[in-house]
């Protein structure tokens, strides 16, 4: 089993990987799909289905389908010209793209919300289709949007096709136990083994190029946040505070008065600031979701800000060993909140932190398996019920509390000699068996939880 550290994180738009990004990326595969086939085509349609119908129009689900099947993508997204674009649809009903025929669209009856048809494979399902001159549908495929930006096809996904197909990678490990196991033989750290893995893929300089590109987007993501206020888009009101608890913390730094737990407060602001950007539709890097965008860049943040002897020469060593937690997490439960809750996404962002911190300061392979439990176990059945269907309430918060969770389990972690009661394994496996016994209303949907007690919501 190979992810890449650039599979699991994508510089992306928000609001969301499986609902903006996952739904973006589907439209160009099956552009692809049309380019290939020998049809004539003259119009295309689409259909969400489950929790893209649910909370699709929060989360701007219908805008990334409709710009897709225009030809955008999320790493060259650029805001102004598809404004322009989806306005130019809008009052034409046509689609131009570059390699087919103008292609008919009505945005007000082509892009369907089907909440009442919900796909087999996942709960992030959808339906494109190209029809002919005369209006039948002569070539159709499913998507489903699996989390974090992954994106497969019906078949796909009958076949486990998120599974790797590359040359072998030197340590292929497919658990935590072997993770561990491999360490010990080779004498290696996991981020040492997870580099190995990729410069066999993807060379030394692409490593070192793509990992400073991604820490530079998150970093300019929390900057972007700290200095911008006013008011989050979707009807909601919510306020950005980021920006405010920022500027009320530089202006304390220095008073001797100050509360220890203030620091809390850094780490929740550098979340914070990542999930403002991310709801308002920002550049953000998922990670593993942009939900969970802002768990990540927090705890490196805190880290090179305020622990004593941080390096930015460690960055690579945290994205790595981050990554390595998450491909056990993906390949073994979920990574999607609307497959398994927030425990997916927050927890497996928590966890991947936690594992990269005590990497960074100083942690032994068995150290860095436990603080990656220690994060994931005290996230275990959190549910995903986004008010409104934004992600907003509560995820906003959410993330500031998930990097200070992470900041906790590594330190806990590294107080210890790496010996602990529950295996990695097994709380990632408690994560899957959770995730499907959970009601369909916490998964995602907005029809439970927060999203229905929230006094005029
Ligand atoms: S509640 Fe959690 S899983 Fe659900 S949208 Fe928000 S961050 Fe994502």
């Amino acid at each position: 089993m190979f992810l890449s550290v650039f599979d699991m994180f994508k510089v992306g738009i928000g609001p969301s990987s499986s609902h903006t990004m996952g739904p973006m990326v589907a439209a160009a595969r099956f552009l692809d799909m049309m380019r290939a086939s020998p049809f004539h085509f003259a119009g295309l349609r689409a259909s969400l289905h489950g929790s893209l119908a649910f909370t699709g129009v929060g989360h701007a689900t219908d805008r990334a389908t409709i710009l897709g099947l225009a030809g955008f993508t999320p790493r060259d997204y650029d805001h102004e010209r598809a404004e322009a674009v989806l306005k130019q649809i809008a009052e034409t009903h046509m689609i131009e793209v570059e390699g087919l025929p103008p292609l008919r669209f009505d945005p007000k009856a082509d892009m369907v919300f089907d909440y009442d048809t919900k796909l087999a494979g996942h709960a992030n399902g959808m339906l494109l289709m190209a029809r002919d001159a005369q209006g039948d549908v002569v070539l159709r495929e499913t998507f489903y949007s699996v989390g974090g930006g992954f994106v497969m096809t019906e078949a796909e996904l009958a076949a486990g096709k998120d599974t790797d197909e590359g040359a072998p990678v030197p340590y292929p490990f497919k658990s935590a136990a072997e993770m561990l196991e491999m360490a010990k033989a080779s004498g290696k750290s996991i981020a040492a083994m997870k580099r190995a893995n990729e410069i066999s893929r993807g060379g030394e300089v692409n490593l070192r190029e793509g990992s400073r590109k991604l820490w530079q987007v998150m970093n300019d993501c929390i900057d972007r946040g700290l200095t911008t206020d006013g008011i989050l888009p979707g009807g909601l009101s919510v306020k950005r505070r980021a920006k405010g608890i920022y500027d009320a913390l530089l202006a304390e730094r220095g008073q001797n008065q100050r509360a220890p737990h203030t620091i809390n407060d850094w780490m929740s602001v550098y979340a914070m600031a990542v999930n403002e950007e991310n709801a308002a539709g920002g550049q953000v890097v998922t990670a593993p979701t942009n939900g969970a965008a802002g768990v990540m860049p927090a705890t490196l943040r805190y880290y090179l800000d305020h622990v004593p002897g941080a390096s930015e020469s460690h960055i690579e060593d945290f994205l790595l060993t981050a990554a390595a937690i998450g491909g056990l997490v993906k390949f073994n439960a979920s990574i999607s909140g609307a497959e398994a809750g927030c425990q997916a996404e927050v927890g497996s962002a928590a966890a991947m932190s936690a594992a990269g911190l005590c990497a960074v300061m100083g942690g032994t392979p068995e150290q860095i398996e436990n603080a990656a439990e220690i994060a994931l176990e005290h996230h275990l059945g959190m549910t995903c019920d986004p008010v409104r269907g934004l992600v907003q309430v509560p995820c906003i918060e959410r993330n500031g509390l998930g990097a200070i969770k992470a900041v906790s389990a590594a330190s806990l972690a590294l107080r210890g000699d790496g010996t602990h009661l529950v295996p990695l394994d097994a709380c990632i496996e408690t994560m899957r068996q959770t995730g499907a016994d959970m009601s369909e209303k916490y998964k995602e949907t907005s029809l439970g939880g927060l999203a229905v007690n929230v006094p005029n919501c």
